[in-house]
């Protein structure tokens, strides 16, 4: 019997054989299945991998290979610089008849896999989402801007679709096409992260499993308390498996019901959704201001104090804290993100956008769509933003939420031996550590410059 044309199975941010709709849909088919990934840089420009989620991928594609290989298949992977080019010649080596993938939802993704699907026979299944961008409009049909409504529009219909299962074999073809090495891709940093990285983290789908069972066990039911508080581990840290799709959100969510009190937390998935949806409808919002006004916003460059910023030597310890976490991890608490957000385009007034691309550099879960939310709310102008004149102290932020100064000696040793007292504010101490620096800027001046920039937008 003649073997029927193989299907291409597209793994993009969805690298996982659980809750996977593209290879359920290419199993239905019942054709032999090849694998694929695509590594093109080149289309994503300035949102090419960071360095920190870089690292993520390189491990997470070495998993799924391994994955793959028990269900008696593999990954292929390519490079180069287009994925329509590549998907043509993986489809004429081996004369596959189609390609199934998952979908994707970011303006340069929906682009790329529009162009395809227009020329190559290509079918799309749900993506890593609880519900599309679209499934919620508002009663004049317009897309929501503010998350509340969203929220409970999305309550209104119902959970989102059940997980499905991992098949217990994928069918192979009698010859797989060739791969490249996933060495020559270069992914990893060369200044000896790796081993650092691993100590924090296992980037593979177990990894994922582990975190989500250990977070229901232990925190799911007191993460509406805990959550502020960096110190504890009160989050779920399932952010770069959520990016990478090395898990899916219908999974946590379906997961978190089996535990009491889990609102709270399945609210931030939806966040998640939200954040997408946004970008979605409004494209332009990961480099220009949703809030059209802020465009002329009067930000300041102080490349010292950038500096000192991403390098955790600003001097205000709740903010060199998170900075430190997220240089050495990977990885930052939300609150603390919040903060040093805020420290950032507020207290220092250099634009959101410096921030936006820090983190996407160091992120382990450097994701468009949250990180872009994020950065318009901290600044006051996306998306049911923080407004603009309602300024976060830090010190005051510290105190509340970090008041013993637990997460601060973990990540600032200079300031260990002092007390609770100082911890938040040094330069008052009886004797300031010396090799810890004064703040760079003084916090209430500082205020009164980011109400005087904002009025002259007001103005204008
Ligand atoms: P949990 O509290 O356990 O939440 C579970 C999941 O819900 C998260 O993994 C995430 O997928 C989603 N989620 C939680 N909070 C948010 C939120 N505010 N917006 C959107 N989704 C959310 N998140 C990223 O995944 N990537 C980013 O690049 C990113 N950049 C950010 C930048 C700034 C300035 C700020 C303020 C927030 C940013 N966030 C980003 C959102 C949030 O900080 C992280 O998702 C969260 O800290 C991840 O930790 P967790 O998995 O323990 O979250």
């Amino acid at each position: 019997m003649t073997e029927s044309a193989p299907l291409l199975l597209w793994f993009r941010e969805d690298l996982r054989l659980s809750d996977n709709p593209a290879l359920r849909a290419a199993l239905d088919a019942g054709a032999p299945i090849i694998p694929v990934y695509l590594h093109t840089p080149e289309t994503d420009g300035r949102w090419t991998g960071g360095g920190a989620s870089n690292w993520w991928l390189h491990h997470a594609l070495a998993d799924l290979k391994k994955q793959l290989e028990q269900k008696g298949s593999t990954l292929i992977l390519r490079s180069g610089d287009h994925p329509k080019v590549l998907l043509e010649q993986l489809m004429t080596e081996t004369g596959a008849s189609g390609i199934h993938w998952n979908r994707r939802y970011l303006p340069h993704q929906v682009a790329i896999d529009t162009k395809i699907k227009a020329d190559l026979p290509a079918e799309s299944h749900r993506g890593s989402m609880l519900f599309e961008p679209g499934a919620l409009k508002t009663k004049t049909g317009n897309t929501y801007k503010v998350f509340t409504p969203y929220y409970r529009a999305m309550q209104k219909l119902g959970d989102p679709a059940e997980p499905l299962s991992v098949p217990r074999s994928i069918p192979a073809p009698d010859a797989f096409p060739t791969s490249e090495d996933l060495e020559s891709w270069n992914l990893l940093p060369t200044i000896g992260w790796d081993a650092e990285f691993g100590d924090h983290w296992d980037p593979t789908a177990a990894g994922a499993a582990d975190h989500l069972n250990r977070f229901l066990d232990e925190a799911a039911s007191e993460y509406g308390v805990d959550r502020d508080f960096p110190a504890k581990v009160g989050t779920s840290r399932l952010s770069p498996y959520l990016h990478f799709g090395q898990i899916s959100p219908n999974t946590v969510w379906h997961e978190a019901q089996t535990v009491h009190n889990t609102e709270a937390y399945t609210r931030q998935l939806v966040w998640r959704d939200f954040a997408r949806q946004m970008l979605f409808h409004y494209p332009h919002t990961d480099w220009e201001p949703l809030q059209e006004k802020y465009a002329a916003f009067p930000w300041e460059t102080h490349p010292e104090w950038l500096e000192a910023w991403q390098k955790g030597q600003t001097g205000y310890p709740i903010v060199d804290a998170g900075m430190r976490e997220l240089y050495a991890t990977g990885w930052m608490h939300n609150r603390v993100r919040m903060i040093v957000a805020s420290f950032l385009v507020k207290d220092l007034l250099i634009s959101w956008r410096e921030g936006a691309l820090w983190f996407w550099d160091t992120l382990m879960d450097a994701d468009l769509a949250n990180n872009s939310l994020g950065w318009q709310w901290a600044a006051g102008c996306g998306a049911d933003a923080a407004p603009y004149f309602r300024i976060f102290n830090p010190m005051t932020q510290s105190q509340k939420f970090d008041g013993s100064g637990a997460y601060i000696r973990r990540w600032v040793p200079e300031l260990r031996e002092l007390t609770d007292k100082w911890i938040h504010e040094p330069w008052n101490a009886p004797s300031p550590p010396a090799d810890y620096p004064a703040p760079i800027v003084d916090h209430k001046e500082a205020r009164d410059l980011a109400l005087a920039a904002l009025a002259t937008l007001k103005d204008s």
